[in-house]
């Protein structure tokens, strides 16, 4: 490539990053996400036809397989996938760059004993890209694997699982600075297969409660993965946008372990959620009241403050177009209504953020968990649709449970509680919830959509 070409690719790569920066800005409230969507699509738009264009593409056959095949899948899975199956969807392709980045290291490899150029830089890019990508590849599976139910979201834990990770880091950078000092298969080999298994005992030991945490955490490893991997092929897009992944990933995690109040070099680490004895079942029959949707319509009505506590749940139902309705209703009749949305509240961060953006409801009435907390006490109703872990009052008291130490919406505060959900199931953590016992609560049962539509049908006086 002439030097005239390269700097009008350095030029296009760069408005493809800027872009990119502007997409990550916009994503950081609702009221912008649509535009910084807009502007990541563009850039990655610039980005995939600036690399096909690039005159060191060689084989144009195997690309255009590649991108029909990709396109092909990418589209159907897109427009199949429900919102609820998001997180997992996220890990499955935090997975597939993981394992891009083991074979670019491994392909890269044997590119360069054939031509006789290796150096002990392109040595190091290699080891790096390959056992950040395998660790990202196997967590990543592992990930998907709880979340989609496959594997249960207990945590999996064992004597000497600490010390055994640790060995095995120290086992795999040993290889890696072998192969970096020899320039043999052998221990690059050993290496890779070594963090394959550790990034498999890195995430079993974390238990469900805690899964937000590490989906941002395989996201951040997802990018430097990327970004070694750009070193490897000279490609500074790939440097810049693995970086920028690996870094928000590492902030995301951060203000995650900050709302779930756990230590972030522990979860970088692998080392929490473990050893809390885990209840799968709320215990039969230990006596919950339950409430009809007249009895909560009426209390509604009659309030002058209700905060509303969506959850996983209203996703699973699509209830917030009901909620909106039934929030219009109440304003209608002189209610204040405010939403309380917890930072891991849904299977995604923002989850509910978004899901209530979709229905409309007014931005200046939703608030953060610190916002709202110190209102539950003032409230009439607190009304928690769907929402199960994130108002468990035994993350405060119960040292035993997996929710230890995670702040929670204090719902249990407000004079009345009623909780919307379809039966006595756990939540996520998979967990009995305090909650349902306490005196000032009481159950609503039923699905997340029909309950609201019932509730909106009784306040217009139009319900049977
Ligand atoms: P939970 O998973 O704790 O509880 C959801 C509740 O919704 C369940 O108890 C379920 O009970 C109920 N539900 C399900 N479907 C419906 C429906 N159709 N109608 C009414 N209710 C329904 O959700 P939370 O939002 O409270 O907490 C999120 C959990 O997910 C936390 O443990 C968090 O750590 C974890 N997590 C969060 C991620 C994130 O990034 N936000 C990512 C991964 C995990 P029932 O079956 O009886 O109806």
């Amino acid at each position: 490539m002439t030097s005239f070409n390269q700097d009008i690719f350095s030029l296009v790569y760069l408005i493809a990053t800027i872009l990119f920066i502007l997409g990550l800005k916009g994503l950081a409230s609702p009221k912008t996400a649509l535009r910084g969507n807009l502007f990541a699509m563009i850039g990655m738009m610039i980005a995939v036809v600036a690399t096909i264009i690039n005159p060191e593409v060689k084989n144009y056959g195997w690309l255009t397989a590649g991108l029909a095949i990709g396109a092909l899948i990418g589209s159907t899975v897109a427009l199949r996938i429900q919102m609820t199956a998001m997180p997992q969807l996220v890990a499955a392709l935090h997975s597939f760059v993981g394992l891009s980045a083991v074979l670019v290291a491994i392909g890269t490899y044997f590119a360069h004993h054939e031509t006789g150029h290796v150096d002990s830089t392109l040595m190091i890019e290699l080891a790096a890209g390959s056992f950040i990508g395998a660790i990202t590849f196997t967590g990543s599976l592992i990930a998907f694997g709880k979340l989609q139910g496959l594997l249960g979201s207990n945590p999996v834990v064992f004597k000497g699982q600490h010390l055994l990770n640790l060995a095995m880091a120290l086992l795999m950078l040993g290889c890696a600075t072998w192969f970096v000092a020899s320039d043999t298969l052998l221990p690059f080999l050993v290496m890779t297969l070594i963090a394959l298994i550790l990034g498999f005992t890195l995430i079993i030991p974390i238990g469900g409660a805690d899964m937000p945490v590490v989906v941002s955490m395989l996201n951040s490893y997802s990018g430097w993965a990327a970004a070694a991997t750009g070193f490897t092929l000279g490609n500074n897009l790939l440097i810049t946008t693995g970086a920028l992944v690996g870094s928000s990933g590492a902030i995301l995690s951060y203000i995650m372990c900050k709302a779930m109040n756990r230590g972030f070099i522990s979860v970088i680490l692998g080392g929490f959620g473990g050893d809390a004895a885990v209840a799968t079942t709320s215990p039969a029959g230990k006596g919950v009241k339950s409430a009809s949707s007249e009895d909560v319509a009426f209390m509604l009505e009659n309030s002058s403050k209700v905060i509303i506590v969506p959850g996983y749940g209203m996703a699973v139902s699509q209830a917030q177009h009901a909620i909106k309705e039934l929030y219009d209703t109440l304003v209608e009749k002189g209610v204040e209504v405010k939403f309380a949305i917890h930072p891991v509240a849904g299977r995604m961060p923002g989850h509910m953020n978004v899901l209530l953006a979709e229905s409309e409801i007014p931005y200046d009435c939703v608030f953060e968990m610190d916002e709202i907390n110190s209102e539950f006490s003032t409230c009439d109703v607190a009304f928690v649709i769907g929402a199960n872990d994130v108002v468990n009052p035994d993350a405060k008291t119960n040292k035993s449970s997996p929710l230890y130490g995670m702040p929670i919406l204090d719902a249990y505060k407000a004079k009345q509680v009623f909780v919307n959900k379809r039966s006595m199931k756990v939540g996520y953590a998979g967990v009995d919830n305090a909650l349902f016992y306490f005196p000032n609560c009481s159950l609503v049962f039923g699905d997340a959509k029909a309950v609201s539509e019932q509730l909106v049908a009784n306040l217009r006086g139009t319900g049977h």
